[in-house]
């Protein structure tokens, strides 16, 4: 009775003085818009910001002094997998730790079907953050073909997979999202990508790919998504943008060179970036041609993209001892040169896949980027910072990434000012994915906030211990919920589903 007594005392103060918020003082603001840093207070009532700057608390106001460290917008993730894992692991700490609070999925091509239902289950986990998704061009092909997709799909098909995608638009998708270096959606031609894009475009969407190849024939398919940008006259995103191939190291420029020549001729091309030299995905990527025995193409894939002792073994259902070793150390182990390791791997992991469906296959982290163009594109002002990481993943950009940038790449090497790289975390990421009420600091837009300092925020996720929580996020709000603080996850419930329509 006292408790109730007590609430109701509470509610009758927060009437006379209108409704009770939450206000953190004394911080340098950086608003996401690149503009330069303020210090004041940011106060906020329920799930959005009312007052920034030089603001008192109100009667009935929950007090948090900032220690005068840097308040941000919460990162906004524009290529996450983390939404793979969210069911498990609702409190998301691979992401709210980094200061993620808004994670994009359905990219690659793949995205759970149908999205309403993935709403749906959203709406019932309640994840401690916010999640939206791309309707993915492989799930759909996959739908309308079946097991016969090693070709070109015919008219028809290419009609199913438009009305299909129609449906996940409709649903709340950001637009169509392809992975045109996988199954199927290596198999579709230009064509086929340009048809669908076209219906995103008439739904005013837009278009994100992990283009066709990112190493061998990397400028035709740079030329193809800028062409899908030119035909079907919607925005488009080069997902984890990346010079993946020793003969392509040293052409960050010429690439911006290009790209920036398609904005002058009115594409609206961007790109995203993660912050690490090595990608992860599975040892089958390596063979475009999808011939795993071609021993040449197996020398040539260890000579130009990645060496064998840069080829780290993630997962291996066959054999779970191979994981965390490397092509170089299995190859001594197997007495083999390693190019038979690796065109062996990928042989047993099909056989085992093929005995076991669903055991998991194998993956990879492979060095291929080098340091100074990634730099270099991330310097970009049209490029948005992003994970590619999971909840549960081998490779670290999926605990590390963004204070991967803000501690090694802003405080150490003073790629970019601070703001700067704020900005390509949050407002420019909302830009780029359509997202509009997320991404600055502003009265009316949702409390999505990320308190953190500057002079020791640090990653500590490397590919041996991939989920290592990183140094110097404070405090991290979705919604305005705590999600994040003293080093530990707050199940907040406080995340929602983003649809398209609700921006
Ligand atoms: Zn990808």
């Amino acid at each position: 009775m006292r408790r109730l007594l007590a609430a109701a005392a509470l509610a009758a103060c927060a009437c006379s003085s209108g409704p009770a918020g939450t206000i953190i003082t004394n911080v340098r603001i950086i608003d996401g818009t690149g503009a330069p840093s303020i210090t004041g207070a940011v106060r906020f009532i329920g799930d959005s910001i009312v007052a920034v700057g030089d603001v008192q608390p109100a009667r009935g106001d929950s007090v948090i002094d900032g220690g005068g460290l840097v308040l941000a917008p919460g990162f906004i993730d524009t290529h996450s997998h983390h939404t793979g894992d969210l069911l498990d692991l609702p409190e998301a700490l691979g992401a709210v730790s980094q200061g993620i609070t808004t994670i994009v999925g359905g990219n690659d091509g793949g995205q759970p079907y149908p999205l309403k239902d993935a709403f749906d289950t959203l709406a019932k986990v309640q994840p401690s953050i916010n999640v939206a998704y791309y309707a993915g061009h492989g799930d759909l092909r996959s739908l309308v073909m079946g097991e016969d997709f090693k070709r070109k799909a015919t008219a028809a098909e290419v009609d199913s997979m438009a009305k299909l995608l129609q449906q996940e638009l409709d649903a709340g998708a950001l637009g169509l999202s392809t992975g045109l270096e996988y199954d199927p959606g290596i198999y579709s031609d230009r064509a086929e990508v340009l048809a669908l894009a076209k219906v995103a475009a008439a739904a005013r969407s837009r278009y994100i790919s992990h283009i066709r190849s990112e190493d061998r024939w990397f400028w035709d398919a740079i030329d193809e998504v800028i062409a899908i940008g030119r035909e079907a006259k919607l925005p488009v995103q080069i997902s984890h943008v990346k010079l993946a191939m020793v003969p392509l190291w040293g052409r960050a420029d010429s690439l911006i060179t290009l790209l920036e020549a398609a904005r002058a001729a009115g594409v609206d091309v961007t790109a995203d970036i993660y912050p690490y030299p090595y990608w992860h995905s599975t040892l089958t990527v390596l063979f475009p041609e999808r011939d795993f025995s071609d021993r040449a193409e197996a020398q040539k894939v260890l000579r130009e993209i990645a060496k064998p002792e840069g080829l780290l073994i993630g997962r291996f259902a066959a054999d779970t001892s191979y994981q965390g070793r490397t092509v170089a150390e299995l190859a001594v182990r197997r007495k083999e040169d390693p190019a038979s390791t690796l065109m062996g791997l990928i042989r047993e992991s099909i056989a085992y896949e093929d005995a076991h469906p669903g055991s998991g296959g194998e993956s990879v982290v492979a060095t291929s980027m080098d340091e100074p163009d990634i730099v270099r594109l991330m310097q970009w002002e049209h490029t948005n910072f992003c994970s590619d990481g999971a909840l549960d993943g081998a490779h670290p950009r999926g605990f590390g990434s963004f204070p991967r940038v803000l501690g090694r790449y802003v405080r150490e090497q003073r790629v970019m000012p601070l703001e700067q790289a704020i900005r390509q975390m949050t407002s420019l990421s909302a830009a780029h994915v359509g997202l509009t009420r997320r991404g600055t600091i502003a009265p009316g837009n949702y409390a999505d906030l990320v308190l953190f300092d500057p002079a020791t925020v640090i990653d500590n996720a490397t590919p041996k211990a991939p989920h290592a929580v990183s140094t110097g996020i404070v405090r991290v709000w979705v919604n305005g919920a705590t999600v994040w603080a003293d080093g530990k996850t707050v199940r907040s419930r406080s995340g929602r589903g983003l649809r398209r329509q609700e921006q």
